[in-house]
């Protein structure tokens, strides 16, 4: 029996080890703080309990593909917030950011086509790529500045006649990059001049600790060529709830899309139910998370730089940190982390960032940070991550 190329060629997920590796640290008895992990411990709001709670139905019935009106109207006045202007179908629900990326792939791309996006990247735009049978073409961006796009002709220079789409997450996981109005206005007119579609992952559009932050829906120029992806994972805290949207003015990709959409029947509905609910929360709920993350930025940012050696620029979104160490393995140095070092029996898990660049040999003294733990665990968990790596160092590795 044969396993399709396709999904041969799905990497599988590098994390697997260390957590071998942690499994075993915790059983001999350590703590194991992560800092590996992108999932949010801020509470989900309460609305969302609620209106599952009180669902009355006696069937539950497979909802409308496209999703549940009332939370297609509730996303639409939550865009319009941001003043963007979208109609109600030009919003469908899907099963998180992650099924619209997939679907997005599958409705612009052909087999053998190539999507720009720049590295380092959230992984799973690798895996579902690969799925469709596209290729990433990575851009490169630094630690050095922030991981901010280099300069149009660079960026030009990676596109063949075979390039579908630019890929990019605004803020950026894993780099924590809130891309500038002129960048992202760059990336437009790069998209209108060769033809290209804009996949816009803004699912962390309310992390933006400082600057202003400019959305690919508020570019009317490319609005025919933007798909903006969104989800409430991270924006309410709720990852398990598994809903997401994908919205464009584009008539013609949201009849295509809308195709996948009706195949797959729907998303549930009381998780649409709960969303609903989510999209009504006071933006007072949003303000205090960001005053949240941000706190725990500086906590983390703070101790991570008085190492010397140490390469990173403050980021300004999501709730991630890539620092580049100066190590020649990073994930020589998160096993070390786990297997030999402790402090009062305490240790820390940062995320080696190999596997977040499509460029092979980059990453591999680059660790990301995920600041998802309260700010005085995280106060510890910094402290420790500080002397550990003070201490890897002086055994020169
Ligand atoms: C978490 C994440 C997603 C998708 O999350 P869902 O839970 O599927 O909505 C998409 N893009 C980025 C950059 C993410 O970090």
């Amino acid at each position: 029996m044969r396993i399709s190329k396709r999904i041969k060629n799905v990497p599988a997920s590098t994390i697997m080890e260390l957590l071998t590796y942690s499994a075993e640290a915790k059983k001999s008895g350590k703590k194991v703080y992560h800092l590996n992990i992108g999932q949010p411990d801020i509470k989900t709001p309460d609305g969302f309990f609620d209106a599952v709670k009180n669902y009355k139905e006696d069937v539950l019935e497979y909802a409308l593909s496209e999703g549940l009106p009332e939370l297609i109207e509730a996303i639409q006045n939550y865009y319009k917030g941001y003043d963007i202007n979208f109609a109600k179908d030009e919003i469908l629900i899907v099963n998180g950011g992650s099924e619209a990326l997939l679907f997005a792939m599958l409705t612009i791309c052909n087999e053998g086509d190539n999507i720009l996006v720049p590295e380092p990247f959230y992984s799973n735009y690798n895996s579902f790529a690969n799925a469709v049978g596209v290729t990433i073409r990575p851009v490169t961006t630094y630690a050095e500045n922030g991981f901010h796009l280099p300069s149009k002709e660079e960026i030009v220079s990676r596109i063949d006649k075979n390039t579908t789409a630019i890929l990019l997450s605004n803020p950026g996981n894993p780099s924590g990059v809130v891309y500038t109005k002129e960048e992202i206005e760059m990336i437009s007119e790069i998209a209108k001049e060769n033809d290209l579609w804009i996949i816009a992952d803004e699912v962390y559009r309310e992390f933006v600790y400082e600057g202003e932050y400019t959305s690919f829906g508020n570019i009317k120029e490319v609005e025919d060529r933007v798909i903006i992806v969104d989800s409430v994972s991270k924006r309410y805290s709720a990852c398990g709830a598994r809903i997401g949207s994908i919205a464009s003015k584009n008539k013609e990709v949201m009849t295509e899309l809308l195709k996948l959409c009706q195949a797959r029947l729907s998303v549930p509905t009381l998780e649409q139910v709960g969303a609903i609910e989510l999209y009504k929360t006071p933006t007072s709920y949003l303000t205090e998370v960001n005053e949240e993350y941000r706190e725990r930025r500086d906590v983390l940012y703070n101790e991570l730089v008085k190492v010397p050696g140490v390469i990173c620029k403050k980021p300004t979104g999501a709730f991630y940190i890539m620092a580049k160490l100066p190590v020649k393995s990073a994930d020589d140095f998160v096993k070390w982390l786990l297997r030999e070092f402790e402090i009062d029996g305490q240790t820390v898990m940062p995320c080696p960032a190999e596997g977040f660049y499509g460029t092979e040999g980059l990453g591999k003294d680059e660790i990301r940070l995920a600041y998802v733990l309260d700010k005085e665990t995280l106060a510890d968990a910094a402290r420790i991550l500080k002397e550990g790596l003070t201490e890897y160092l002086k055994l020169n590795k």
